[in-house]
């Protein structure tokens, strides 16, 4: 059994086995996760679609009016670059809705772990690159308006960069987002995120995790999220088709060791999404996202058994507003840039 709630559901799949997105990795992440022993029939939990009244805390009443009808015009299906129908708009919203439950479990198990979402390209009035809600957003601001967090944070590992996230919180001063990503690929706009690590063609193992662990460690520890989403894409992988990156399964796996123990260890609870993922072979892919949880599972009983590095970040979010009121973006990390 684990130590953590898993989130999916069945409708996930779109039933397009023709799409480059493999849509029915979320299935046979489950599968394996059965079959292998990691996880038990009641690891999971199957969300509801999130509400109209969630989805408007993000997104324009136009398009979610748009997806509801089913009036995308044409030329915004083909921006999507998904197969539009209400089966479609239902998953999305199912995803959004999984990531708000996985966000809740997040805070009362330390993990909360989506298999499914990281929907980053969708913009407030708009979607594009396969998302059309996003998933992380509505969770975000669900739990906000509940006031169970306030500063949050996004650390997106996908390969593409989380343009709809950067503009979705680009004036929000208690989101902090952080994207590594290979600078030549999609998106060909890149809104500033609050931390962008651009990184060139075929970049492998050592400099990627170098690169992230400088801009990460330090943010993470200055800005003391009360909950952190991790959008941890697999096609950073060097076999991914819509990837120019160079990480192998090893390199792949210390990401999600950095990013999760750096954070457990610190009090902060994650919440884990899959996002992309377009390996040659589907295998690849979900052995790059069960990984990740393996991840999550030893990540998590490392740091139950030995104390924190730091106070839990609801204590110093309440340190904070005592000495006046630091819940902004620490200026020295906000807008910065690498190239
Ligand atoms: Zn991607």
């Amino acid at each position: 059994m684990l130590p953590f709630k898993v989130v999916y559901h069945p409708e996930y799949d779109l039933g397009v086995p023709d799409h480059i997105f493999p849509w029915h990795k979320y299935r046979l992440m489950r599968d394996a996760l059965l079959r292998e022993g990691i996880a038990a029939r009641e690891d999971f939990l199957e969300p509801k679609p999130a509400s109209v009244a969630d989805l408007k805390r993000v997104h324009s009443a136009a398009w979610i009016n748009a997806l509801r009808r089913g009036t995308l015009r044409f030329s915004e299906i083909t921006r999507l670059e998904l197969p539009f129908s209400q089966r479609t708009v239902r998953a999305c919203r199912l995803a959004a809705g999984g990531t708000t439950l996985a966000a809740r479990m997040a805070l009362l198990d330390g993990v909360g772990f989506h298999a499914g979402g990281g929907f980053h390209h969708a913009f407030r009035d708009h979607g594009e690159g396969f998302c059309a809600v996003h998933d992380a957003a509505v969770a975000v601001r669900r739990l906000q308006r509940e006031e169970r967090v306030s500063r949050v944070m996004i650390v997106d590992c996908d390969v593409h960069q989380g343009n709809g996230t950067a503009s979705l919180f680009a004036s929000d001063k208690n989101v902090f987002t952080l994207s590594i990503h290979q600078f030549n690929n999609y998106p060909a706009v890149k809104p500033p995120s609050d931390i962008d690590i651009h990184l060139g063609d075929q970049t492998g193992d050592e400099e990627y995790l170098d690169r992230l662990r400088r801009a990460y460690l330090p943010a993470l520890s200055e800005f003391q999220p009360e909950l952190l989403f991790y959008v941890a894409g697999a096609d950073p992988y060097c076999e991914d088709q819509l990837g120019g990156l160079a990480l192998t399964m090893e390199g792949l796996k210390t990401r999600d060791h950095l990013v999760l123990g750096a954070a457990l260890e610190r009090g902060v609870p994650v919440t884990v999404t899959l996002a992309g993922g377009y390996a040659a072979d589907v295998d690849d892919t979900v052995l790059i996202h069960t990984n990740t949880l393996r991840a999550a599972m030893q990540e998590l009983e490392r740091v139950q058994r030995k104390p924190r590095l730091a106070a839990p970040a609801a204590e110093c979010a309440q340190a904070a507003s005592r000495n006046g009121g630091a819940l902004k973006k620490v200026p020295l990390l906000s807008r910065c840039e690498e190239r």
